[in-house]
Parts: structure tokens; C-alpha cells; sequence
């Protein structure tokens, strides 16, 4: 049962992030316009709903991705594809790609 409700949480989430693809892409502006005075905030509410779900202990570790019988460090993914996906590509995107090249790493 859990399965079937995760499999349809999931389908539903997919959905709504391809409706909103969809829109960025071949909406108009006035539509585009409509739909970020919703879709940001919802969007930057649910980032930090689940950036919270892997907050970090007094040592660094993300209790979601290192339990603490765990004495390793686990690299908390959820975080670094925040930080990529917010930061870094947002510098790319600003910069046209020439901070990367400028520090010799690709573009890939
Ligand atoms: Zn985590």
C-alpha cells in the first residue's frame, strides 16, 4: 500500500514540475507573470521544507543521510544539489560559464 501511495505521491510531483517546465517554456508573460507570484514562493517553501528535513547535527552530519550509528560522514546530497542547482549554475548562468573556464574546470 505504501508503495502505491509513494509511486502516486511521486507521478503527482513529476507532473506539476513538468506543467511548470511546460509554462516557464511556451507560457506567455502575463501568464508567466501569474504563475510566479505562486509557483516561487510554493517552491522556495517546499526547498526549505525539505533543506530542514536534512539540517545538520553539532558535527556536520545530516541526520537523513548519516545516521548516527554511522561514525562516517556521509556528503549530504540533498544540500550539494541545493548548492548546484542555486548557486553554482546560478553563477554559471550569470557569468555565461566563464567563472568555471576562467579556474580551468569544463563546462559539462
Ligand atoms: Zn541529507
Amino acid at each position: 500500500m505504501d508503495e502505491v501511495l509513494n509511486s502516486e505521491l511521486q507521478t503527482a510531483v513529476h507532473r506539476r514540475l513538468d506543467y511548470l517546465d511546460d509554462m516557464a517554456k511556451n507560457a506567455d508573460d502575463p501568464s508567466k507573470s501569474k504563475l510566479a507570484d505562486t509557483a516561487i514562493p510554493q517552491l522556495t517553501e517546499g526547498f526549505r521544507d525539505l533543506l530542514a528535513a536534512h539540517d545538520t547535527d553539532e558535527l556536520g552530519r545530516c541526520l537523513s543521510c548519516s545516521p548516527r550509528r554511522f561514525f562516517g560522514r556521509v556528503e549530504c546530497k540533498v544540500w550539494r544539489s541545493a548548492h548546484q542547482h542555486l548557486i553554482t549554475d546560478a553563477d554559471e548562468r550569470a557569468t555565461g560559464g566563464r567563472h568555471r573556464l576562467r579556474h580551468g574546470q569544463t563546462t559539462s
